[in-house]
């Protein structure tokens, strides 16, 4: 009953109704699971992007450019910021509030921060249904953006449809990240901060990566590279115009329904790995694991058989 006048109501375009489902979600409130099956019939329309880079590579001010020329091209935009290592509204969000805060005024933009709920599961699995409030709330862009370019980065931007990863003239350090499991995933590079010297070796330095990935010949989409000075907005139009041709390349390549359907399948794995862990822990008490871990240690037992009894503890087996 209340579930689906808040649905009808963020259907509606009611921002209220929004933010209210939004806290829902990172509440992991019992009310979210029902409305998101509800609004997950009304998505699949937004442009989900994902932003990613080291901090003070200028992903905030940059999100804050692109947000303003995507509501040039007349857009409405999500923004959802994400910080996995910081449990706490730590200084980068503080930050980024402060910095979109001219954004926050206008109505057809959602800006939300996020930091970590305990596990990197739960907070890539929250960040999913904020972005599904926002894609059934008619956002036509949504943005995810978050700090770093480690495991936890990759598996939270794996929920958007284009992947930019920021980084800046002198990287350094970056180029290993990026060499360490962030290359796969770029759809757009961003050189940022290219009012500094060195944007065009680092532009270099990034294609000479590209070109040692045998796979990314295979592809039908060339990763672009972009420079952009977020200080002053160089660049951004045509930032804004890779992530269109990129959404454009993924439609005509029938690539976006396999992304969609490969999401889809490590969400609903995601899903029930969190299942059968609550379950494991609803049902072994930590005094029949520490037994069979002792066990297991004093080779009184070997692992396979002690994950076996718990597997029959659970009624898997
Ligand atoms: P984030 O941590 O990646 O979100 O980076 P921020 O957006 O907070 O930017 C970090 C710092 O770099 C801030 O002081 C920005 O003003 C500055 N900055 C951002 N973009 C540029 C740029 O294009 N050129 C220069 N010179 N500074 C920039």
């Amino acid at each position: 009953m209340m579930s689906n006048d808040i649905v009808g109501r963020l259907l509606g375009g009611d921002r209220r109704a929004l933010a209210r489902v939004v806290t829902l979600i990172e509440n992991n409130a019992p009310d979210a699971r029902s409305i998101l099956a509800e609004l997950h019939a009304h998505g699949g329309k937004a442009h989900v992007v994902g932003m990613t880079g080291s901090p003070g590579a200028g992903k905030s001010t940059l999100v804050t450019q692109l947000s303003r020329e995507l509501r040039r091209r007349d857009q409405r935009i999500g923004i959802v910021a994400v910080d996995p290592s910081s449990p706490f509204t730590g200084g980068a969000l503080l930050g980024d509030r402060i910095r979109m805060q001219e954004l926050a005024g206008d109505p057809n933009v959602f800006i939300r921060s996020m930091a970590s709920r305990g596990s990197l599961g739960g907070l890539a699995a929250a960040t999913r249904d904020v972005v599904r409030a926002l894609d059934a709330g008619g956002f036509d862009t949504i943005i995810i953006e978050t700090v770093g370019a480690g495991q936890a980065e990759v598996e939270i931007v794996r929920a958007a449809q284009t992947v930019v990863v920021v980084t800046v003239p002198g990287m350094g350090d970056d180029i290993q990240a990026i060499k360490a499991g962030i290359l796969e995933i770029a759809d757009v590079f961003v050189v940022n901060k290219a009012d500094r010297p060195g944007a065009d070796q680092t532009v270099a330095e990034l294609r000479m990566l590209m070109s040692l990935d045998a796979e990314r010949k295979e592809k039908p989409w060339r990763v672009p590279i972009v420079k952009t000075s977020a200080a002053s907005g160089q660049g951004v139009p045509e930032l804004a115009d890779k992530l269109a041709a990129h959404l454009k390349s993924l439609r005509e390549t029938g690539q976006l329904a396999s992304r969609s359907g490969q999401q889809a399948r490590s969400e609903m794995l995601a899903l029930l790995n969190q299942a059968l862990q609550e379950r494991i822990a609803a049902t072994v008490s930590p005094e029949e694991w520490d037994r069979l871990i002792e066990d297991v240690v004093n080779r009184d037992r070997d692992p396979y058989t002690a994950a076996e009894i718990i597997a029959r503890r659970i009624g898997m087996v």
